[in-house]
């Protein structure tokens, strides 16, 4: 299908990325990343447009190297209920790389980890919005496994600086793909506690099973961002989450 307008840069961010919703049509994860991508790096081709794609800390599976730099090639099971989205992330980087060594694209990659703040849909699925929706309405906190995992949670406003970093950059200063993440790592119980001094309530847990090939630990070094883009995030978890936690608590308040 042809495109009218003319585009200088193109983001291309669209795809589920928690993981019930990306596993609840898992073909369709797959085509939306991978088909997705084709079709912006044939328009940034035609248009001779730049083109920032959202990778993934989730390219990096459950990681038997921690924490992740971008020169760590990652362990995926290839036929997992993740893959789906993994294996279309680690495609679409490799069609995004591919693009620019044989047709001269420029295409440029961040990978994100664990990003979360306002406006995030109650039943998105993921564990800042489970966990504030579920402290704001007084339901038990739900934990998956022991909560003795780790990830590193990352403030929209902060990674949104970040990819407008990237894409202001000089071509010739892009050199592969860019992690965006907070490297403060947390496990799940960590984080109820961190709830619990913002809401400054005794929160009630409930166990749930470990999702399927659900990542034990994850941290991105960012040392790459930090020397290229000039890059580090401002806003740690315990800010990030107040401002979320109120957001949330004002939604349900106001639909009680
Ligand atoms: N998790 C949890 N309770 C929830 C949602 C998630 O304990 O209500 C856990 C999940 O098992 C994982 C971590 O929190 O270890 C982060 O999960 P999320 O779905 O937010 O992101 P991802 O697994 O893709 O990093």
């Amino acid at each position: 299908k042809s495109v009218a307008e003319k585009f200088s840069v193109i983001f291309n961010l669209a795809c589920p990325a928690s993981p019930p919703h990306y596993q609840k049509d898992p073909v369709y994860t797959w085509e939306t990343s991978v088909l997705g991508i084709r079709n912006m790096l044939q328009l940034a081709e035609l248009q001779g447009a730049r083109l920032l794609h959202a990778s993934t800390s989730e390219i990096y599976g459950d990681p038997h190297v921690h924490p992740q730099g971008e020169s760590y090639w990652g362990n995926v099971n290839t036929v997992g209920v993740r893959s789906c989205y993994d294996e279309g992330k680690r495609a679409a980087e490799t069609l995004c790389a591919d693009y620019t060594r044989f047709k001269g694209v420029d295409a440029r990659l961040f990978r994100i980890f664990n990003t979360y703040g306002e406006f995030m849909h109650p039943d998105d699925g993921r564990v800042i919005s489970n966990f504030c929706v579920a402290a704001a309405k007084g339901t038990p906190v739900p934990i998956y496994g022991d909560g003795s995992q780790t990830r590193s949670f990352c403030y929209a406003s902060d990674l949104i600086a970040g990819i407008l970093a990237l894409a202001r950059l000089p071509r010739e200063r892009y050199d592969g793909p860019i992690n965006l993440g907070n490297p403060g790592e947390f496990t799940i119980r960590e984080l109820v506690t961190v709830l619990e001094r913002i809401t400054g309530k005794k929160l009630s847990t409930q166990n749930h099973p470990l999702p399927l090939d659900d990542p034990k630990m994850r941290r991105p070094i960012i040392e790459r961002a930090e020397r290229i883009l000039g890059w580090q995030p401002k806003v740690q978890l315990e800010e990030g989450l107040r401002r979320t936690y109120d957001y949330f608590a004002a939604e349900i308040g106001s639909l009680a």
